[in-house]
């Protein structure tokens, strides 16, 4: 697996360098000590993988950060990166008793990343399993997290996974769509080397595109999973949207991490107020731009990012342009190469958006970032034999994320709708189990 595609630029690394600090060796013993490894811990319970919270932690307690990070590793394998992404603060953090109590809680985040930083420096490695010694052999269809999760589980219990993904390398989002200074994505490369280290094959640069790549695939395999995530940005769909000078939030942010972006100027306009716009409006701002707006057609209380990434995104500068929709782009005849985005107020009426009179307003920029969601990936899902697909999500059963096809499994963005990382690790983990199961109650 070729790592090319992720140059380490010291530039990149000094303008996204990480949100928070890590803990000292001293301090992550003192904030392990405050823990009160609660019996019935809710932290472990609000956590989708249920990590052993208490567990990790005492082990941090009594120095034994190996120990630490297997026991986190056992119930995520992608611990490191969720120890970075996670909202930490609508889950594990934000279940911590201490909250209730009206103190801090636990700095579980940090902590799990001490334990994990730990695993790395001193390259410890898992204990693999007897690798195929369970006749099961599954495809996994997309490199992202929960088929990643899926795979690892497979491998660690003896049967053999295949990760199938389009891109140069692995990770998904965690790879080529998170912002630099939640997580690197050298780390996140790191985090795929580690599960391939159990025995899972990657093919990488392979499109899964028509049915007779579903077939072959099929012949191969016992079981095909599908990790597919969600598809491209959603176009606003206005003229001039293809212009120079365009480009969506995913592409901005791939395109900075992969070194193929290193620098930004004058102003930026992203459209959307969700998380990865904030993502995307961060990043202009650390690249040089001087002005960076974000335009949303609801208002700052019907934002879909979270609290902490808003608070963030205002304090690296970032204005915000409230109940505005965009309605056209056109290059500024008076500024050579640059864009002129005409947006205009709206107010909502039963139900729907109406323009307010004369409130159109022209701002002239240097690029314009659309940010409004990710569409599903509605042309490989249409080729699916017997999986049944409703509003663009894989219809697959909650606990098992089997398909109405049994040989079709589930899980992630395709199966959600586009949630955290660490859900679509847990579904990828699920199916793993359910398959094994089932390959279990087939050869008994
Ligand atoms: Fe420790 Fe808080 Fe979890 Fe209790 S809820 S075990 S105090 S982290």
């Amino acid at each position: 697996m070729s790592t090319a595609a992720i140059p380490d630029d010291p530039q990149i690394r000094e303008r996204f360098s990480e949100l928070k600090p890590a803990l000292t060796a001293q301090a992550a013993v003192i904030e392990a000590d405050r823990c009160l490894n609660c019996f019935d811990a809710p932290c472990t319970a609000a956590c989708p993988t249920h990590i052993d919270v208490p567990g990790f932690i005492k082990r941090i307690a009594s120095g034994n950060l190996r120990g630490s990070a297997v026991r986190i590793l056992d119930a995520n394998i992608l611990g490191a990166s969720c120890a970075r992404v996670c909202p930490v603060d609508v889950l594990c953090e934000g279940a911590c008793v201490m909250v209730r109590q009206n103190r801090k809680p636990i700095q579980i985040a940090l902590l799990q990343r001490h334990a994990m930083d730990a695993f790395w420096e001193a390259g410890e490695r898992l204990p693999v399993k007897s690798a195929g010694a369970k006749k099961l052999r599954v495809a996994c269809i997309g490199g992202g997290p929960a088929s990643l999760a899926c795979a690892a589980e497979l491998c660690r219990q003896g049967a053999q996974a295949t990760v199938i993904e389009r891109r140069e390398l692995p990770g998904g989002l965690n790879t080529y769509g998170v912002a630099e200074y939640k997580l690197r994505a050298a780390d996140s490369v790191r985090e795929v080397e580690m599960i391939r280290g159990l025995g899972v094959e990657f093919r990488c640069g392979v499109d899964v595109e028509s049915a007779a790549a579903l077939d072959a695939l099929e012949a191969e395999f016992d079981i095909i999973f599908l990790g597919l995530g969600l598809g491209a940005m959603q176009r606003l769909n206005i003229p001039g949207e293809d212009s120079e000078g365009v480009m969506n939030a995913l592409e901005l942010i791939a395109a900075y991490k992969t070194g193929h972006l290193r620098e930004l100027h004058g102003t930026v306009v992203v459209v959307g107020a969700g998380n990865t716009a904030i993502d995307a409006a961060n990043a202009a701002k650390r690249l040089g731009a001087e002005t960076v707006y974000m335009l949303y057609r609801r208002s700052e209380a019907e934002m879909s990012a979270f609290e902490f990434e808003y608070e963030h995104a205002k304090q690296e500068g970032v204005q915000f342009m409230w109940h505005r929709v965009p309605m056209s782009i056109k290059l500024d005849p008076d500024a050579h190469g640059r864009l002129l985005l005409y947006s205009v107020q709206v107010k909502q009426a039963n139900g729907q958006f109406e323009a307010v009179p004369h409130s159109e307003l022209a701002v002239t920029c240097d690029l314009v970032v659309p940010a409004v969601g990710q569409s599903p990936l509605t042309e490989l899902l249409g080729k699916l034999r017997g999986v049944e697909v409703k509003d663009g999500r894989i219809l697959a059963d909650r606990l098992t994320g089997q398909t109405g096809n049994k040989r079709y499994f589930a899980g992630g963005d395709c199966v959600n709708g586009g949630r955290e990382v660490v859900d679509a690790v847990a579904g990828g983990k699920r199916a793993a189990m359910a398959m094994l199961k089932a390959a279990e109650v087939a050869d008994a």
